[in-house]
């Protein structure tokens, strides 16, 4: 790894850039959300100096504490909620991100539209795929994924853009990448948030429209 977490960002940007290429994809057409949850205020500055605006954080109660103060000094940042959102938080989320993208259960389908309407507020939304099946990871099943997002339009009168997935740890991501983007297709969903610092550039192949890196950028984590 690079010395600085400006470094390694640069580094991750050429890396998307050549896999985008490898893939036949446009230049640009992959977006970096860098995670940094866990990293307090100091450690992301520099990389806002160094021109990333999108963001990943995990916590509503974390971001809230962080964000509104950075979003003081630099213009255009874009906050994504990347981590389970709990139906008593959702005013909150809605208030504070520009996209949501664990959207998985009705509940909090009416939830998220009823705080949008109270507050005027649209975040860009994606439904979270438990795309492993895996019973501690939030998302909805792979076969249940088509019929939720249509449930979100026709009953909760919500836009759902994409579809984000964590493939299991210790498995080959692939399959399940390719799994994320055939539900994408038959959902008629157009953005993919797959690839994390271990797997990012496999994302791309698949059709990822964004990727969340972390660790890569900011280095290890001081708690989960
Ligand atoms: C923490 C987290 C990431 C980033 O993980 P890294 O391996 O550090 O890149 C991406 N997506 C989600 C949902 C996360 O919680």
């Amino acid at each position: 790894m690079s010395e600085t977490a400006v470094d390694r960002l640069r580094d991750i940007r050429a890396r998307i850039r050549a896999a985008e290429a490898e893939a036949g994809r446009a230049s640009g057409s992959v977006e970096l959300v860098a995670v940094s949850k866990t990293f307090d205020a100091d450690e992301i500055r520099p990389v806002l100096e160094a021109g990333q605006r999108v963001f990943g954080e995990n916590r509503v109660q974390e971001a809230a504490a962080k964000w509104p103060g950075l979003r003081a000094e630099f213009a255009g940042v874009a906050l994504h909620l990347i981590g389970p959102l709990q139906s008593n938080k959702a005013a909150e989320a809605v208030a504070l991100f520009d996209v949501i993208e664990t959207v998985d259960r009705d509940k909090i389908a009416r939830e998220i539209a009823k705080e949008m309407a109270r507050q005027g507020r649209r975040p860009r939304l994606l439904v979270q795929v438990d795309i492993g099946e895996e019973a501690q990871k939030a998302g909805i099943p792979p076969r249940e994924a088509a019929g939720f997002v249509r449930r979100c339009r026709d009953e909760h009168g919500l836009a759902v853009e994409g579809l984000m997935c964590i493939p299991p740890v210790a498995e080959h991501p692939g399959p399940y990448f390719a799994l994320l983007q055939t539900i994408a297709a038959q959902t008629g969903v157009e953005r993919l948030s797959m690839g994390m610092s271990g797997d990012f550039e496999r994302a791309v192949p698949f059709g990822a429209t964004s990727v969340r890196v972390g660790s890569a950028i900011f280095g290890a984590r001081p708690r989960p």
